[in-house]
């Protein structure tokens, strides 16, 4: 068998050479909903683009060949993607999930328990024997997301694996954060992988997209069922744009990795900032089993302001490069305020005990040039420290 290709060789020639009608090199966009019968008696490859597309089925092919699964289903968006993977459980089942997972993942567990489809347990799966404590006789799936958003905390994967190997347990990972090239759950036993491709995937921003995939083909049936049923899946346009994207995911996730450390390096060490979270510093609690799960510490970044010395409201609104906005994974420098905007749709008291308070500030750093994205901070930074110190803040501050 020959070798298997890099996946920077295999993501460059994702796509090609698979147009029969005029060899265009590039993937064609197969905009069309219907595809005609020869016959009556002969159902042609496609037949109608909601089960099946040409162009969505080249980026499912390229993503499964990355996690090294066995398929792939593309949907509309991230939480699509997580919508497909909980409509595979039975009414009454109990989920076990990350306390501090993605906000919207968060929210429609929530409904979902509150009409009675779900039970759900949310564990801190940082810490050794909640997991184990917090399964049932009903628990069908754990769902982790390692790191976690947005204080990359570090999962065990392997640990999660070996439990849910042994019972009769699926196990999700939300890889999103770091994608297939820093971060392959299958290998630790996981069954379903899931990203939202808005994320780095397609490292644009101008893409909504989500994918679910499979470890093995029966879970790919699966999910493809569920997809094509619930009219889930990926319009032909936006697949193409995400694996026109996925070409040089390579060379920006080495960018992003690279200019997170420097700008983390530079955080920690401004007296303004309490505390960095970033997994490629040393100080960071999952430091050690980042290193060992993960080929790279990815481009996100969070700190904890000093409230006392810097008003949050004014770094904010004050960085030039790093654009106010929520999302994360495109090329371009971001920075936001979880609690009041990406984690806003988590409930309060889910919130504050994943421990993202207000004073959270999570970047996802682009790949301009580090020297710029510094400066950038270095100058907001200057503009939110308070010439006298913020002793009482939170006293008298008016709830909205
Ligand atoms: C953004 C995100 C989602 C949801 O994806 P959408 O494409 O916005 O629907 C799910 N999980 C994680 C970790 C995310 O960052």
């Amino acid at each position: 068998m020959a070798t298997p290709l890099h996946p920077q060789t295999l993501l460059t020639l994702a796509g090609q050479h698979t147009d029969g009608a005029y060899n265009s090199v590039a993937l064609p966009i197969y905009q069309s909903a219907i595809f005609r019968f020869d016959s009556p008696d002969e159902k042609p490859g496609y037949d109608y683009s909601r089960s099946g597309n040409p162009t969505r089925e080249a980026l499912e092919t390229t993503l499964a060949q990355l996690e090294g699964g066995a398929g792939a289903v593309c949907v509309g968006s991230g939480m699509a993607a997580v919508a497909t993977v909980l409509a595979l459980y039975d009414a009454g089942s109990h989920i076990i999930c990350s306390h501090d997972c993605y906000g919207g993942t968060e929210r429609l567990l929530t409904w979902y328990e509150r009409q009675g489809k779900l039970s759900v347990s949310y564990v801190d799966l940082t810490l050794k024997g909640n997991l184990e404590a917090a399964i049932r006789p009903e628990t069908k799936a754990i769902w982790v997301e390692t790191p976690s958003n947005p204080l990359l905390r570090i999962t065990d994967l392997e640990a999660v694996g070996e439990l849910t190997g042994q019972l009769d347990i699926d196990f999700i990972v939300d890889n999103t954060f770091l994608s297939p090239l820093l971060q392959q759950p299958f290998q630790f036993g996981a069954d379903f992988i899931i990203h939202s491709t808005t994320k780095y995937l397609n490292g644009h921003s101008d893409v909504v997209g989500g994918v679910v995939v499979a470890r093995t083909e029966e879970g790919r049936e699966r999910a493809h069922f569920a997809a094509n049923s619930t009219g889930a899946t990926a319009v032909p346009f936006d697949s193409w744009l995400v694996l026109r994207g996925l070409k040089t995911l390579p060379l920006r996730l080495k960018q992003h990795c690279e200019n997170a450390l420097i700008v983390a390096r530079f955080l920690e060490s401004h007296d303004l900032v309490k505390k960095v979270f970033y997994p490629g510093l040393e100080t960071h609690e999952g430091h050690e089993l980042a290193k060992k799960q993960q080929s790279g510490f990815g481009g996100m970044v969070s700190f904890e302001l000093d409230e006392r010395v810097a008003e949050i409201k004014t770094l904010l609104g004050a960085t030039k490069i790093f654009t106010l906005a929520e999302s994360l994974g495109g090329v371009e420098s971001l920075i936001e305020q979880p609690a009041t905007m990406s984690h806003a749709s988590m409930r309060e008291e889910a919130r504050l005990e994943a421990g993202i308070t207000e004073n959270v500030v999570r970047l996802s750093v682009g790949i301009e040039h580090v020297s710029d994205l510094i400066s950038d901070l270095e100058e907001a930074l200057d503009k939110a420290r308070c010439l006298t110190p913020n002793r009482v803040r939170g006293l008298n501050r008016v709830h909205a």
